[in-house]
């Protein structure tokens, strides 16, 4: 079965039990500070896990464009990809964990759909702790299935258990579903800890909430939440010991054959290939939901995946530019699912040829910094060393690869000191993980007071923008932080400061107005004739909210949003600038 027929099942199946399918969200969260990247179908939903209600109802099926940079240093690996797509399912207060395991123990079995025999699974559930008792209920009735005691695991809250997403809130255990690919008959006792057993699914039930004081009570509205990762179970279906060996790659792959001129595509992909892969079709979706290089968050993660792909391709032998042209297999393997990356394809290519060439640049300016370092050491000393501390720098500046730098080294008649290298790294990684973990640790619902009225405000900026510059202002992009809004919108020209001015009068006079915010609920076709602006294309199949402020600005979104617009304080454009060809970025606050 191949991963499109594998989506489609998925979606149909849940379809057919009464779940209404959604919309892939960005791969950057749209008003989420806490988060550089979506990394899992429940994050686009969590208001809606904490409460909020959804439009289309309380069961929720799709399949979500992911990004974990966390794993980046598991690519290469069968199972672990940088960018990966999550087939899910949701109970919004709807159905519990007996219908969730019977779904997903259906989908996973039945001859309909994956029909994968039972002798190769094998699943883990929570162990108990102090705070919440052994989930005997998920237990029971995996046994009632037919999955025997053995291939049942108790786990602890390490492995079991989700949430909070922030300090406090929903959470609760959960149960993973495991498959043998370790060939021949299953182990009839399960161990979890044996890496041939791969997780494909896991089921969430949020059924506690965690008070401030660290209780866990009894949640009233439960709710399910489910992710299984599409290039695995592809693989696994397939019979493959990795996602690279699906058909998922292969065009990838082959366009990289034919930049190397290779006729004969080898048997098994190596490091550098499946990094070149991984690495260029995550940068190709982030792309392609408007991202572009640069020097911090997600632009950042984004140069250094391609940066990475391009050094791993210069080990490969790869001198020309090359990265464009695995974007367009990319965007010719996924183009139907995903149209943006159809719609934006000149403009991914455009960006990867702009950051090739300067990459380039870069690695020039690095090899004359390299000769500095080489010339400053007297010719009469024997041993000649390149410090670690040194070797980092032309890594962490120029981007030089450490095989780089010990290459030309040796050339030189150096060495490099790789101990001081590897300790150089480590330290530095450290601290970006640090720096990652603390933009993680504020939870994935922090939706604060500030950052609803950033939000309203941002409604009130577009519709200022379209009475100043003209209807063709339209959203490319949101994205929110507790201080501050930014907005991309699609506009040819920089605004004068004059027409700057009149934006921010037209938004201090709408908030002076001080309109109730009013939410409203209705289905696609009501929301289209009552002049709303949003994104129609959204499958929401049945209904959307409506946010409208006065008779200033109505749009369709998902909130959450201030009670009136006086709420919102004075508003002040810091900065605009150009985001990219027929794209403008508006910085603003409140004051
Ligand atoms: P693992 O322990 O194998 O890293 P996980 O516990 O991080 O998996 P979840 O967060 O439960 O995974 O995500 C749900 C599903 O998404 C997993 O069962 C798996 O199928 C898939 N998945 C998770 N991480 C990746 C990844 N880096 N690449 C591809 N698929 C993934
Ligand atoms: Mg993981």
């Amino acid at each position: 079965m191949k991963a499109n027929e594998i989506r489609q099942k998925f979606v149909n199946f849940f379809q057919s039990k009464g779940h209404v399918e959604i919309k892939s969200a960005p791969v950057v969260p749209e008003n989420d500070p806490t988060c550089l990247f979506t990394t899992a179908g429940m994050h686009p939903l969590v208001p809606y896990l904490q409460g909020a209600r959804h439009p289309a109802g309380k069961r929720l099926t799709d399949y979500q464009k992911c990004i974990r940079t966390g794993d980046i240093d598991e690519v290469g690996d069968p199972v672990h990809l940088t960018f990966f797509e999550m087939l899910g399912n949701w109970s919004l207060g709807d159905y519990f964990k007996e219908e969730a395991i019977r779904f997903s123990f259906e989908f996973l079995t039945s001859k309909d759909y994956l029909n994968i025999p039972l002798n190769m699974l094998a699943v883990t559930v929570f162990a108990g702790d102090n705070d919440a008792p052994f989930d005997a209920e998920a237990y029971e009735l995996w046994q009632t299935l037919g999955i025997p005691a053995g291939r049942i695991a108790k786990l602890g809250k390490k492995d079991n258990w989700w949430g909070p997403a922030g300090q406090t809130g929903p959470c609760g255990p959960d149960t993973e579903m495991f498959y043998w690919t370790g060939g021949g008959d299953a182990p009839a006792v399960f161990d979890p800890a044996d890496r041939r057993w791969v997780e494909i699914w896991n089921d969430v039930f949020m059924q506690y909430n965690k008070t401030a004081d660290g209780k866990y009570e009894p949640l009233s509205q439960k709710n399910v939440d489910t992710g299984m990762g599409l290039e695995r179970v592809t693989a696994i279906l397939q019979g493959k010991t990795s996602c690279y060996e699906t058909e998922i790659f292969a065009s990838i792959f082959a366009e990289l054959d034919a930049v190397r001129n290779i006729g004969e595509a080898p048997q098994v992909r190596s490091a550098s290939e499946r990094i070149i892969a991984d690495h260029l079709r995550a940068a190709t979706f982030i792309l392609g939901d408007g991202i572009t290089p640069g020097k911090v968050d997600q632009p950042y993660v984004l140069r250094r995946l391609i940066r990475r792909a391009i050094r791993e391709g210069r080990k490969l032998g790869i001198e020309t530019e090359f990265t464009s042209r695995i974007a367009r297999a990319v965007i010719g393997q996924f183009g139907q699912v995903y149209p943006e990356l159809v719609n934006n394809q000149e403009q991914i290519c455009d960006e990867l040829d702009r950051e090739e060439k300067q990459f380039a640049v870069t690695l020039e300016k690095g090899t004359r910094e390299f000769e500095k370092l080489i010339e400053r050491v007297p010719a009469h000393i024997q041993k000649k060393v390149i410090s670690g501390k040194n070797a980092f720098f032309l890594y962490e500046t120029y981007g030089f690869p450490i095989e780089l730098t010990t290459e030309m080294a040796a050339e030189k008649g150096f060495e490099v000191d790789l101990k001081g290298f590897e300790e150089a790294y480590a330290k530095h990684q450290e601290l970006s993980r640090q720096g990652a973990e603390q933009k993680f640790k504020g939870g994935l619902s922090d939706h604060s007071e500030d950052t609803a009225k950033l939000h309203s405000a941002t409604h009130l900026l577009q519709a200022a923008l379209r009475k100043v510059l003209g209807s063709h202002v339209e959203q490319k992009g949101s994205n929110i932080t507790a201080e501050r809004l930014r907005f991309d919108f699609s506009h040819e020209d920089k605004m004068t400061p004059e027409q700057i001015k009149e934006v921010e009068q037209l938004v201090n006079d709408a908030i002076a107005a001080n309109a109730e915010i009013i939410c409203e609920e209705m289905d696609v076709e009501s929301a289209k004739n009552s002049g709303a602006m949003g994104l129609f294309e959204d499958r929401y199949a049945a209904k959307v909210k409506v946010y409208t402020m006065g008779k200033f600005s109505k749009e369709i979104c998902g909130g959450p949003h201030a009670a009136k617009t006086g709420d919102l304080g004075k508003f002040k454009i810091l900065k605009e600038e150009s985001s990219s060809r027929g794209v403008r970025r508006i910085k603003a606050v409140l004051e």
